[in-house]
């Protein structure tokens, strides 16, 4: 690869593909961002620049994951193309096809584009999520990158099939055509760490949800969590990195409850305190509230799962150290805090 060859990253307005953008600027490569609005392209400026990068090395092309125009120009003369974008909703939409099929087609577009510009490898933001949703498996089962999420499963949200059906989806492009590229999937927990902008992820929302006081009280559900600035590590080593062909990486480290992640807010800014949740419901008691809320029922399949996983991949393949839950969960807030969002 030339200096001049750029890495392309799609998706380029999203929280994680700015740190992505930022991590590769840092690393002397040149970078083309998607956007779908060619309006967008100052902002991300603007934020790479709060990230102490010259964004003078990046270059922006418009694309739209619902639609074939802009692919091709868009991956021109890339030998790397690192593919973040995805709709990720904080509410569910009715029709699952609102997020499945930007998620699926959009990847589809990106891989075909890939393909006829002759790049080398594509790095796919897949999700924890489309590991950790199986079917059959036994009580304890230890999670890692054996692990695809059953999308037939009837208790998912839109959201966890439309990451599950989009990584099947490239797998199967990557295993069926000719002159594909080379594949490496990154599989990211629930990703927390700085945000740069007020363009929030769904990250960063569910802080904002809580700093109103619109959870009172939290449901019993834990979560994998990893930082955005050891998710953007990953990408890059990922993109480079030989031994990264035709693997997927769990990029997470530790659990955080949805109670923790209030009382984490309440230490960082205690004039919060009163907003946070106060105690956890039992699981019992959320199964009564998702006979009549929407937002519970979404829940219901996360209640005393355990998540247990192994991160062993990213650290010797990758040679990833990760930022501990805690610390990146107060990066969070930190900077909602900063960016006076919260
Ligand atoms: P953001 O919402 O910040 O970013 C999503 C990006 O996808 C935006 O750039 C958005 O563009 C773009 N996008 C959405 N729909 C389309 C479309 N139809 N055409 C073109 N671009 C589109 O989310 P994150 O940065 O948090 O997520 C980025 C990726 O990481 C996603 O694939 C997500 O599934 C994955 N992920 C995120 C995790 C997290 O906890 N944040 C965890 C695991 C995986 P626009 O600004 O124009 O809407």
């Amino acid at each position: 690869m030339t200096a001049e060859q750029p890495i392309v990253v799609t998706g380029a307005t999203g929280f994680i593909a700015k740190h992505v953008i930022g991590a590769f600027l840092k690393r002397g490569y040149a970078v083309r961002g998607t956007v779908r609005r060619v309006d967008r392209a100052d902002a991300v400026r603007s934020a790479l620049a709060r990230l102490g990068c010259d964004p003078s090395k990046l270059s922006f092309a418009v694309a739209d994951l619902a639609g074939d125009a802009g692919w091709d120009e868009a991956v021109r003369d890339a030998k790397i193309v690192v593919h973040t974008a995805s709709p990720f909703p904080i509410a569910q939409p009715s029709d699952p096809d609102e997020v499945i099929r930007p998620a699926r087609d959009g990847t589809l577009r990106v891989l075909k584009a890939a393909t006829g510009a002759n790049v080398k490898r594509v790095v796919l933001t897949s999700s924890a999520v489309a590991i950790f949703y199986g079917s059959g498996l036994p009580a304890g089962h230890i999670y890692s990158e054996t692990d695809f999420t059953d999308e037939t499963r009837a208790d998912l949200t839109p959201y966890i099939k439309s990451k599950t059906i989009a990584e099947k989806a490239a797998w199967q492009f990557a295993k069926t055509t000719a002159g594909a590229p080379e594949l490496t999937v990154i599989n990211p927990a629930f990703v927390q760490g700085p945000a740069l902008d007020a363009d929030l992820s769904t990250s960063h929302e569910l802080y904002r949800l809580m700093a109103r006081g619109v959870y009172p009280a939290a449901p019993r559900i834990r979560f994998p969590v990893v930082d955005v600035r050891d998710v953007a590590q990953a990408h890059v080593e990922a993109a480079v990195r030989p031994e990264a062909a035709g693997k997927r990486y769990l990029v997470g480290e530790g659990q955080l409850r949805l109670f923790e992640l209030g009382q984490i807010l309440a230490r960082e800014l205690p004039d919060l305190r009163s907003k946070v949740p106060k105690f956890e419901l039992p699981d019992v008691a959320v199964r009564m509230l998702a006979l009549f809320d929407n937002r519970m029922r979404t829940i219901l399949p996360e209640l005393g799962q355990q998540k247990d996983y192994i991160n062993a991949r990213i650290r010797g393949d990758l040679g990833l150290q990760l930022r501990g839950a805690d610390e990146a969960a107060t990066a969070a807030v930190r900077s909602l805090r900063d960016l006076r969002l919260i």
